[in-house]
């Protein structure tokens, strides 16, 4: 990387690359999991595989009787709690209806998320507990996925009333028709399971074993289940305690390419997520599913997780158990398992196991205490952090805190983007100021190429060199670059997951982050009497709304704070990227293009004011008319005008060799005097002599220059007064030169009168006086050259008088604004014929130049 340009093309490529992913995604979304079957069909091969699948005492997912209805529905415990509407059925106990009660599904339907569903819904979804039976014990000793409980204890149902409730009532939201009955239809509600009120459950086998269960669910998203068995066969018996999340197709797709949605498991403190999609590719297992299984020794946990909403089983921390992910083709039936290990119980001995049940959304901080409240290890990780954990996590954190501050998440977001941004400042900081050294470096450069030629080796060496002696890293330049790519990723993930964006309001028309702008550009954002293209129609590509339009003008904006690249390419890709990258994340939430607005628009002032102390000024409209002259097609096509085609290369005047210096020094060590001050043409003295001429705006440092040149402190009056030299003053060099310190042209404090009197005389003079050899228009190396100095200098072409630019002042600016003032100066100079080819930089203060200067005076003759 020791080229700037090759930072340059380093960024654009990472936004091209992104460019491409986006488009590719775009045009091609990930393949969705194959269709659902049927219903109906779904459910006697579900049956069936429940039937041919299971190892000896495995679990299997629904009985053929149950789905098809024969069976007589089961009698179900109510479940109410501040967060959770629904049921469970004795039969398995199986939660599998379940309603979140503080999520709606859309900010216009007040049905409530639901997130267990029974089997032979559509999209059946449900935990399960079991036993399995060990060795020496009937599969018909132990309670399976279809065992009828007994309800021993609990609350009574609600009133019948009750059910008038409208969150209850939303919770079971209106059956299919394609179904033929709702499951839960005509199920008896035997008892209410609430925060205050577990339910104990009872099966007895009749054979002497005598299993217990406690359901209990607290405020928020987590049931515990205990499991007891009392042995009193007489004889010792092993068997093992089981729980399993079953679900079987989804709503919407799969697949999704910036979040993780599948399996999340934690095996002994270490995280796996597969995804759904690649679930079926997992090893085949004897019993033709697909399986992954890890033997947990002492903490876990494993479950499914969506964008939003997670179940999990989480086996009592410490204890151990077999974590299995599994697909079971036939049916299409996604698992995750949890069994204990198999143990004997003695004749009259009891053991009791517990396991935990997460169920509902993923608020990070309900999920963070779980981790420190139950002991859950690592359970923060079930949110997918991505790569950039160490990122995402502490930026979460304090979207979270801002957001509670704030109270209203558009405003958080702005507030992360700018705490981020200004702890990144000193990043960007650095990487634009090595970018400046690296420019600075140019010219040297430029110079050992042609000085080397073709010999890479020596170029190489030279260029290394060259960075080792001004203590330039190259690499300095593009790392800054490199750190804040994940960083950016990393915001963007955080506010692609957090739930905290779900139906969050902004301002005015954005009513939920999470959801792309509802306004479209096809109908005038609303001022026409049409609604918004539908959701995957051709013209919905179009329909972009207010924060996406912002959000490519913010783009656009932030580009023009560089001057448009030279190469026709690169101009093309720039040009387009803003309204490319405005279509493709116009369909996002509204929460991240409001971040990516944020963004560009913190990164345009930064930017901004990192330029303006280093001492360039942006050109944002001057870039900007010239984005669309080079735009035009006409201009693109036509030769550029032939004075530019040329370039002159107007280098540094070089230094003096020794012998050169001397005379130069000895002319001006000699006698100087002042000869008199002339203020008509009349009265200028016969054109005997070499003359040379100081010209430039007023205050330009031409009165300290010749000071420093003739190394005699009051010779010219030099004066932080403008105007002061109000006449052309002629001083003696030796017996052979004339100096002459021209009146200073442009702003002055003197009367308007004595101005335009003085201007007229110094164009006189400067058009017509046959012996002035050479003028020196001295340019002020802050400001370079200004229209008033254009003019001058285009006098000077019409007069055939020869010009050498002169900065002056040079001590008051930075190398790199040296560097650009040169190139602004040598661009100027392109359109002035009489321009000579060589610039000096000068400061008086400091000596710098001057040697140069009297070199060049005293070999004029
Ligand atoms: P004139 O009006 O063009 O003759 O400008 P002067 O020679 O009177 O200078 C104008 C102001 O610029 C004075 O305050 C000088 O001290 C200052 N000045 C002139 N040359 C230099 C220079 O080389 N370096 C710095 N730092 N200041 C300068």
């Amino acid at each position: 990387m020791n080229d700037p340009n090759q930072t340059k093309n380093l960024i654009l490529a990472t936004g091209l690359s992104f460019l491409v992913i986006l488009v590719w995604f775009w045009l091609f979304p990930p393949p969705e999991q194959a269709p659902s079957p049927e219903p109906g069909s779904l459910a006697s091969e579900t049956a069936a595989a429940a039937v041919a699948a299971p190892e000896p005492g495995e679990p299997g997912a629904v009985t053929a009787e149950e789905v098809s209805g024969t069976l007589t529905p089961a009698p179900r415990i109510a479940i109410d709690t501040p967060s959770l509407t629904g049921s469970l059925s004795l039969r398995g106990a199986r939660l599998d209806d379940l309603a979140l009660k503080g999520y709606r599904v859309t900010l216009d339907n007040p049905e409530l998320v639901r997130l267990l569903t029974p089997a032979g819904s559509p999209y059946p979804y449900y935990v399960v507990h079991g036993w399995s039976a060990g060795e020496g014990l009937a599969a018909d000793a132990v309670p399976g996925p279809d065992t009828v409980w007994t309800l021993a204890e609990g609350a009574p149902p609600p009133e019948a009333g009750a059910a008038a409730d409208p969150d209850a009532g939303a919770a079971l939201p209106p059956t299919p028709a394609a179904l033929g009955g709702d499951p839960l239809q005509g199920a008896e509600i035997v008892a209410t399971l609430t925060p205050s009120s577990p339910v104990t459950l009872t099966w007895e086998n009749g054979r002497g074993l005598r299993f217990t269960r406690v359901i209990s669910v607290d405020d928020e998203f987590m049931f515990t289940i205990t499991e007891r068995v009392e042995n009193m066969t007489g004889e010792a018996v092993t068997l093992s305690p089981y729980g399993f999340i079953a679900r079987e197709g989804r709503e919407d797709s799969y697949a999704n390419f910036i979040l993780h949605e599948g399996v999340v498991r934690m095996s002994d403190g270490t995280l796996q997520e597969i995804d759904y999609p690649d679930l079926p590719d997992l090893p085949a297992a004897e019993d033709g599913s697909r399986q992954e299984v890890i033997e947990v020794a002492q903490d876990g946990w494993i479950g499914f997780t969506d964008k939003y909403w997670m179940t999990t089983l989480i086996p009592e921390p410490g204890s151990a158990f077999r974590s299995v992910a599994r697909y079971i083709p036939q049916t299409g039936t996604l698992q995750t398992l949890a069994r204990r290990p198999a143990e004997t119980i003695a004749p009259g001995a009891a053991v009791e196991y517990r396991t935990l049940v997460f169920a509902g959304a993923k608020e990070w901080e309900t999920i963070r205490n779980y981790q420190n409240v139950l002991g859950i290890d690592r359970f923060l990780d079930s949110i997918d952090w991505g790569w950039f954990w160490f990122l995402t996590k502490p930026m979460f954190w304090l979207l979270h805190h801002l957001h509670q501050m704030i109270g209203n998440m558009g405003w958080a977001i702005i507030a992360l983007t700018l705490v981020i941004k200004a702890l990144v400042l000193p990043l960007a900081w650095k990487s634009y100021s090595s970018m400046a050294r690296m420019r600075e470096l140019q010219p040297q450069m430029e110079a050992l190429r042609e000085k080397v030629g073709d010999d890479r080796m020596a170029l190489q060496q030279g260029i290394m060199k060259l960075y080792r002696d001004n203590k330039v890293n190259p690499a300095s330049g593009c790392l800054p670059i490199l750190v804040q790519i994940p960083i950016f990723f990393a915001l963007y993930k955080v506010i692609f997951v957090t739930i905290e964006l779900r139906h969050a309001p902004w301002i005015l028309w954005i009513r939920d982050l999470s959801a792309p702008d509802p306004t479209s550009i096809l109908n005038l954002f609303g001022l026409l009497p049409w609604g918004t293209p539908e959701v995957g129609s051709f013209f919905h590509i179009f329909s972009i709304g207010v924060l996406p339009i912002c959000l490519g003008i913010s783009m656009w904006l932030q580009q023009k704070l560089n001057p448009v690249p030279p190469d026709p390419t690169q101009r093309m890709i720039f040009a387009w990227m803003p309204w490319i990258f405005m279509f493709m994340l116009g369909t996002f939430a509204s929460g991240l293009v409001l971040y990516w607005i944020a963004n560009n628009l913190i990164t345009f002032v930064q930017q901004y004011l990192i330029m303006r102390s280093h001492g360039a000024k942006p050109d944002i409209f001057g870039n900007i008319r010239a984005g669309w002259r080079r735009n035009r097609p006409d201009a693109a096509n036509t030769p550029a005008p032939p004075q530019t085609q040329v370039t002159l290369p107007f280098p540094l005047a070089p230094d003096p060799d020794p012998e050169a210096a001397e005379t130069g020094r000895r002319l001006f060590a000699g006698p100087v005097t002042f000869l008199k001050g002339v203020t008509a043409l009349e009265a200028l003295p016969p054109p005997d002599r070499t003359e040379i001429c100081f010209a430039g705006r007023s205050n330009v440092g031409k009165s300290s220059l010749i000071n420093a040149l003739t190394g005699r402190k009051g010779l010219a009056r030099a004066s932080g007064t403008p105007g002061r030299t109000q006449e052309i003053n002629y001083f003696a060099l030796g017996d052979r030169h004339y100096l002459v310190d021209l009146p200073g042209y442009g702003f002055a404090e003197a009367p308007k009168a004595v101005v335009e009197r003085w201007q007229r005389l110094l164009r006189a003079y400067l058009a017509g006086r046959p012996s002035l050899r050479r003028a020196f228009v001295l340019i002020d190396a802050r400001h370079g050259i200004k229209p008033v100095d254009a003019e001058i200098l285009a006098l000077l072409d019409r007069s055939a008088v020869a010009f050498q630019t002169v900065l002056t002042k040079a001590d008051k600016i930075g190398p790199a604004a040296r560097e650009r003032v040169l190139e602004q100066v040598r661009e100027a100079l392109q359109r002035h014929p009489a321009a000579c080819p060589e610039l000096v930089v000068t400061s008086s203060e400091r000596g710098e130049g001057i040697a140069t200067l009297r070199a060049i005076i005293a070999h004029l003759d």
